[in-house]
């Protein structure tokens, strides 16, 4: 994860060892590698000038700590940058006052909202809740089944609609599997919508009549990592057709250059919220921004 990123911060800082006051060729110097580095993690382009804007001004800015030397004193302030880009404070499922919760995935085909449904699912459970996964991409014929393998591995119930009953609708499967969470004693509803492809209308409006008819608690958008800037693209679009209150990344695991995660918070203004980071169920958890940072500079 992040290998590139990692690898050339730390030439950066090792050149800075040794050195006592950093002059403003240093700073200058050190500015342009660090953007360099950036860049080539596919990091968006506003992302990085205001990146790199604030280490000047801060390497610049009297921030003189005795205890620390220059070189430890850039890696501080890089750390630090680090972990606001990628959202400050780690951000928490937000719970329905009355349950149940609704959390609505939705994303491209192939980002991995139903493996991220399945771990979900499995990662509150853990936690005492009892979720109900729903089965609300009715395109692909094979994406109900896929989830209730998911479900299964997951030990979490799926609603789905009853096979032979045509395609159906998922806006009413949606807003039915809420009624059936609420007499079940379901604490946690998640919706997995359909993706298509690529970004598209039809895909747009009918995740957009879902949320209007559940009002979900959680809308994640889910997100492969991998894709680097088209992350960011399809990020966007999806703020605009759908909006979403957080975002889940997956495949990080397979992510050696990182701009998605690094861009995508100060792109949306939302949150990183989950991580996924391989295949198994167990390969997930919450967004820690100070974690991930200390495994960049790691
Ligand atoms: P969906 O079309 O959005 O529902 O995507 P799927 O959940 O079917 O995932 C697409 C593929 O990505 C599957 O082969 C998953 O096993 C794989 N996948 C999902 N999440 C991860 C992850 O975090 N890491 C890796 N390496 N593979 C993942």
């Amino acid at each position: 994860m992040f290998e590139t990123l990692s690898d050339r911060l730390t030439s950066v800082f090792s050149s800075l060892r040794g050195k006592g006051r950093l002059s403003e060729e240093d700073i200058n110097a050190t500015a342009r590698e660090i953007r360099l580095a950036l860049l080539e993690a596919d990091v968006a382009l506003p992302v990085v000038r205001e990146f790199i804007a604030r280490i000047k001004e801060r390497a610049r800015g009297e921030e003189v700590s005795k205890a620390l030397n220059p070189a430890q004193q850039v890696i501080r302030i890089v750390n630090e940058e680090l972990v606001e880009i990628l959202g400050g404070e780690t951000r928490q499922v937000r719970f329905a006052k009355n349950p149940p919760t609704v959390i609505m995935l939705a994303g491209l085909q192939g980002a991995g909202k139903t493996t991220l449904a399945g771990k979900l699912a499995k990662w509150l459970a853990a936690d005492r809740n009892t979720p109900l996964l729903v089965a609300a991409d009715l395109q692909r014929p094979n994406a109900v089944t896929q989830l209730q393998v998911v479900g299964e591995r997951a030990g979490t119930p799926v609603f789905a609609p009853e096979p032979g009953n045509g395609v159906g609708d998922p806006v009413e499967v949606a807003r039915a599997s809420v009624e059936h969470a609420r007499r079940n004693n379901h604490n946690v509803v998640i919706i997995d919508t359909a993706g298509r492809l690529g970004v598209d209308t039809e895909m747009m409006r009918q995740a957009a009549d879902i949320r209007d008819a559940v009002s979900p608690d959680e809308i994640l958008f889910v997100v492969d990592a991998m894709i680097g800037q088209d992350a960011v693209n399809t990020a966007q679009a999806f703020l605009d057709g759908v909006g979403y209150d957080a975002v889940a990344l997956t495949k990080l695991d397979g992510d050696a250059r990182g701009g998605a995660a690094l861009s995508i918070r100060h792109i949306t203004g939302r949150p990183i919220m989950f991580a996924s980071t391989g295949e198994k169920l167990e390969d997930f958890d919450l967004f820690h921004p100070d974690r991930m940072a200390s495994r960049i500079l790691d």
